[in-house]
């Protein structure tokens, strides 16, 4: 059986306080939304583990959560 890991993020909207850090650090997973108010997700593959690592230590809030997702039973 085929296994391998993903990455997945989740933002706690009602925790984030929009301050832009995420996206700012990270724009290639990160943005703000159209009120500017919230973070919200892209595409958590385009950026690099240690520049969302990064995002996630900046967040005033601690409302980043990065794991890995084992995947069973996919093929590449
Ligand atoms: S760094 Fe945290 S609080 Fe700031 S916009 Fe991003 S998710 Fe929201």
């Amino acid at each position: 059986m085929e296994c391998h890991l993903d990455r997945e993020i989740d933002i706690d909207r009602f925790r984030c306080k929009g301050c832009g850090a995420c996206a700012e650090v990270c724009p290639d997973a990160f943005r703000m939304d159209e009120d500017g108010q919230k973070a919200e997700i892209i595409d958590s593959n385009e950026a690099p583990d240690e520049v969302i690592q990064m995002a996630v230590a900046m967040c005033p809030t601690q409302c980043i959560e990065l794991r890995s997702v084992k995947r069973e039973g996919e093929t590449e």
